[in-house]
Protein backbone atom coordinates (compact mmCIF):
# COMPACT_ATOMS: atom_id res chain seq x y z
CA UNK A 1 0.00 0.00 0.00
CA UNK A 2 1.43 3.26 -1.01
CA UNK A 3 2.01 5.48 2.41
CA UNK A 4 0.53 8.90 3.00
CA UNK A 5 2.20 11.91 0.97
CA UNK A 6 4.32 13.08 3.97
CA UNK A 7 7.01 16.00 3.28
CA UNK A 8 9.56 15.50 5.99
CA UNK A 9 11.65 18.74 5.84
CA UNK A 10 14.60 18.74 8.67
CA UNK A 11 17.83 20.65 8.69
CA UNK A 12 19.20 22.80 11.29
CA UNK A 13 18.17 26.30 13.07
CA UNK A 14 17.39 29.04 10.88
CA UNK A 15 17.88 27.19 7.70
CA UNK A 16 14.68 28.38 6.26
CA UNK A 17 13.35 24.96 7.07
CA UNK A 18 10.11 26.77 8.81
CA UNK A 19 9.32 28.97 6.16
CA UNK A 20 9.73 26.22 3.36
CA UNK A 21 7.49 23.93 5.14
CA UNK A 22 4.42 26.67 5.37
CA UNK A 23 4.66 27.20 2.33
CA UNK A 24 4.66 23.61 1.00
CA UNK A 25 1.82 23.04 3.67
CA UNK A 26 -0.08 26.17 1.75
CA UNK A 27 0.34 25.18 -1.44
CA UNK A 28 -0.29 21.23 -1.00
CA UNK A 29 -2.90 21.83 1.40
CA UNK A 30 -1.67 19.77 3.60
CA UNK A 31 -1.03 20.08 7.63
CA UNK A 32 1.84 20.97 9.19
CA UNK A 33 3.70 20.09 12.43
CA UNK A 34 6.46 21.88 14.20
CA UNK A 35 8.30 19.46 15.73
CA UNK A 36 11.20 21.72 17.04
CA UNK A 37 7.62 23.67 19.27
CA UNK A 38 6.91 20.24 20.45
CA UNK A 39 10.41 20.15 22.09
CA UNK A 40 10.18 24.11 23.14
CA UNK A 41 7.19 23.88 24.98
CA UNK A 42 8.77 21.38 26.81
CA UNK A 43 12.09 23.34 27.85
CA UNK A 44 9.98 26.77 28.73
CA UNK A 45 7.07 24.69 30.25
CA UNK A 46 9.89 22.86 32.44
CA UNK A 47 11.96 25.84 33.46
CA UNK A 48 8.46 27.99 34.34
CA UNK A 49 8.08 24.98 36.60
CA UNK A 50 11.58 25.99 37.88
CA UNK A 51 12.44 22.41 36.74
CA UNK A 52 16.51 21.31 35.82
CA UNK A 53 16.68 21.07 31.86
CA UNK A 54 19.15 17.99 32.65
CA UNK A 55 16.92 16.41 34.70
CA UNK A 56 15.56 13.58 32.70
CA UNK A 57 12.77 12.55 34.10
CA UNK A 58 11.32 15.59 35.24
CA UNK A 59 11.62 17.02 31.25
CA UNK A 60 9.74 13.57 30.31
CA UNK A 61 7.07 13.98 32.53
CA UNK A 62 6.09 17.92 30.92
CA UNK A 63 6.50 15.69 27.18
CA UNK A 64 4.22 12.97 28.35
CA UNK A 65 1.46 15.81 29.98
CA UNK A 66 2.14 17.96 26.57
CA UNK A 67 -1.43 19.01 25.13
CA UNK A 68 -1.56 20.58 21.13
CA UNK A 69 -2.96 23.37 22.32
CA UNK A 70 -0.32 24.21 24.85
CA UNK A 71 2.01 25.00 21.77
CA UNK A 72 0.60 28.32 20.86
CA UNK A 73 2.65 30.70 23.19
CA UNK A 74 4.79 33.40 21.91
CA UNK A 75 7.33 32.46 24.49
CA UNK A 76 8.34 29.23 22.47
CA UNK A 77 9.75 31.24 20.13
CA UNK A 78 12.52 32.91 21.59
CA UNK A 79 16.33 32.63 21.28
CA UNK A 80 16.12 31.51 25.19
CA UNK A 81 13.36 28.86 24.41
CA UNK A 82 15.86 27.21 21.60
CA UNK A 83 18.44 26.92 23.66
CA UNK A 84 15.87 24.57 26.38
CA UNK A 85 14.55 22.95 23.79
CA UNK A 86 18.21 21.49 22.51
CA UNK A 87 19.36 20.79 26.33
CA UNK A 88 15.91 18.40 26.70
CA UNK A 89 15.97 17.26 23.37
CA UNK A 90 19.07 15.03 24.26
CA UNK A 91 17.30 13.00 26.88
CA UNK A 92 15.94 9.55 25.14
CA UNK A 93 12.93 9.67 27.33
CA UNK A 94 11.83 12.54 26.11
CA UNK A 95 12.10 12.02 22.71
CA UNK A 96 10.11 8.70 23.48
CA UNK A 97 7.23 10.72 25.17
CA UNK A 98 7.12 12.64 22.07
CA UNK A 99 7.49 9.97 19.73
CA UNK A 100 3.40 9.13 19.43
CA UNK A 101 2.53 12.49 18.82
CA UNK A 102 4.58 12.97 15.94
CA UNK A 103 4.02 9.49 13.84
CA UNK A 104 0.66 9.52 14.57
CA UNK A 105 0.83 12.80 12.80
CA UNK A 106 2.56 11.07 9.98
CA UNK A 107 0.25 8.48 9.59
CA UNK A 108 -2.77 10.78 9.29
CA UNK A 109 -4.26 9.77 5.48
CA UNK A 110 -4.54 12.79 3.69
CA UNK A 111 -0.52 13.69 3.90
CA UNK A 112 1.41 16.52 6.05
CA UNK A 113 4.44 18.56 6.03
CA UNK A 114 6.47 17.62 9.07
CA UNK A 115 9.68 19.93 10.47
CA UNK A 116 12.42 18.92 12.14
CA UNK A 117 15.63 17.65 13.13
CA UNK A 118 15.00 13.49 12.90
CA UNK A 119 11.77 13.42 10.62
CA UNK A 120 12.93 11.64 7.60
CA UNK A 121 15.34 9.33 9.66
CA UNK A 122 13.30 8.71 13.05
CA UNK A 123 9.70 9.80 12.86
CA UNK A 124 8.67 9.11 9.46
CA UNK A 125 11.22 7.13 8.15
CA UNK A 126 8.85 5.95 5.06
CA UNK A 127 8.29 9.54 3.72
CA UNK A 128 7.74 10.05 0.35
CA UNK A 129 9.52 13.36 -0.35
CA UNK A 130 12.55 14.07 2.19
CA UNK A 131 14.18 17.44 2.23
CA UNK A 132 17.31 18.23 4.08
CA UNK A 133 17.47 21.94 4.32
CA UNK A 134 20.66 23.86 5.19
CA UNK A 135 22.98 27.18 5.10
CA UNK A 136 26.44 28.12 6.01
CA UNK A 137 26.20 29.04 10.15
CA UNK A 138 27.01 32.95 9.26
CA UNK A 139 24.01 33.43 7.06
CA UNK A 140 21.63 31.40 9.62
CA UNK A 141 23.08 33.32 12.00
CA UNK A 142 22.49 36.79 10.09
CA UNK A 143 18.74 35.40 9.41
CA UNK A 144 18.26 34.28 13.23
CA UNK A 145 19.30 37.56 14.43
CA UNK A 146 16.91 39.95 11.77
CA UNK A 147 14.13 37.55 12.83
CA UNK A 148 14.62 38.16 16.46
CA UNK A 149 15.12 42.09 16.30
CA UNK A 150 12.35 42.17 14.01
CA UNK A 151 10.21 40.84 17.17
CA UNK A 152 11.86 42.95 19.14
CA UNK A 153 14.58 41.07 21.44
CA UNK A 154 17.71 42.66 21.82
CA UNK A 155 20.27 40.51 20.60
CA UNK A 156 23.74 40.76 19.63
CA UNK A 157 25.04 38.69 16.46
CA UNK A 158 28.00 37.28 17.78
CA UNK A 159 25.97 35.75 20.44
CA UNK A 160 23.62 34.36 17.68
CA UNK A 161 26.13 33.09 15.62
CA UNK A 162 27.77 30.71 18.79
CA UNK A 163 23.99 29.77 19.84
CA UNK A 164 23.92 28.35 16.32
CA UNK A 165 27.43 26.83 16.48
CA UNK A 166 26.38 25.31 19.81
CA UNK A 167 23.14 24.29 18.81
CA UNK A 168 24.31 22.44 15.62
CA UNK A 169 27.22 20.53 17.83
CA UNK A 170 24.60 19.48 20.08
CA UNK A 171 21.80 18.56 17.86
CA UNK A 172 24.01 16.89 15.72
CA UNK A 173 26.07 14.95 18.49
CA UNK A 174 23.86 13.64 20.57
CA UNK A 175 23.03 9.71 20.60
CA UNK A 176 19.51 9.35 20.49
CA UNK A 177 18.36 10.49 17.14
CA UNK A 178 20.50 13.20 16.37
CA UNK A 179 20.21 15.57 13.57
CA UNK A 180 21.27 14.23 10.08
CA UNK A 181 20.59 14.23 6.38
CA UNK A 182 19.00 10.86 6.10
CA UNK A 183 20.66 8.58 3.08
CA UNK A 184 17.18 9.61 0.36
CA UNK A 185 16.50 13.33 1.64
CA UNK A 186 17.22 15.93 -1.24
CA UNK A 187 19.71 18.49 0.03
CA UNK A 188 18.60 22.26 -0.27
CA UNK A 189 21.29 24.59 0.59
CA UNK A 190 19.70 28.02 0.56
CA UNK A 191 23.17 30.24 1.96
CA UNK A 192 23.01 31.66 -1.74
CA UNK A 193 19.57 31.74 -2.52
CA UNK A 194 16.38 34.09 -1.72
CA UNK A 195 13.70 33.03 0.55
CA UNK A 196 11.19 32.94 -3.03
CA UNK A 197 14.25 31.09 -4.80
CA UNK A 198 14.39 28.38 -2.13
CA UNK A 199 10.78 28.31 -1.73
CA UNK A 200 10.79 27.44 -5.81
CA UNK A 201 13.67 24.64 -5.27
CA UNK A 202 11.74 23.18 -2.65
CA UNK A 203 8.40 22.45 -4.65
CA UNK A 204 10.52 21.47 -7.27
CA UNK A 205 11.89 18.75 -5.26
CA UNK A 206 8.44 17.76 -3.79
CA UNK A 207 6.69 17.66 -7.31
CA UNK A 208 9.72 15.31 -8.59
CA UNK A 209 8.57 13.04 -5.21
CA UNK A 210 5.20 13.12 -5.95
CA UNK A 211 5.41 12.23 -8.70
CA UNK A 212 7.34 9.40 -7.95
CA UNK A 213 4.72 8.62 -5.25
CA UNK A 214 1.98 8.93 -7.52
CA UNK A 215 3.19 6.31 -9.87
CA UNK A 216 3.92 3.77 -7.09
CA UNK A 217 1.48 1.11 -5.83
O1 LIG B 1 13.44 23.83 14.92
P1 LIG B 1 13.58 24.52 16.24
O2 LIG B 1 14.68 25.54 16.27
O3 LIG B 1 12.30 25.08 16.75
O4 LIG B 1 14.01 23.35 17.26
C1 LIG B 1 14.41 23.62 18.58
C2 LIG B 1 15.27 22.47 19.09
O5 LIG B 1 14.44 21.33 19.28
C3 LIG B 1 16.37 22.00 18.17
O6 LIG B 1 17.57 22.73 18.33
C4 LIG B 1 16.53 20.54 18.56
O7 LIG B 1 17.38 20.40 19.66
C5 LIG B 1 15.15 20.14 19.01
N1 LIG B 1 14.45 19.34 18.01
C6 LIG B 1 14.74 18.00 17.93
N2 LIG B 1 14.06 17.19 17.07
C7 LIG B 1 13.13 17.70 16.27
C8 LIG B 1 12.82 19.08 16.31
C9 LIG B 1 13.52 19.88 17.18
O8 LIG B 1 15.62 17.51 18.64
N3 LIG B 1 12.45 16.87 15.46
Amino acid sequence: MRPPFVIAVDGPAASGKGTISSDLSAHYRLPMLDTGLLYRAVGVILKRQGGDLDDARSAAQVARDLQAGDLDDDDFRTREAGECASRVAVHPLVRAALLDLQQTFAKRSGGSVIDGRDIGTVIAPHAPAKLYVTADPEVRAERRFKQLKGRGEDVVFAEILEDIRRRDARDGGRADSPMVQAPDAVLLDTSQMTIERAIDAARRIVEAARARWENSQ
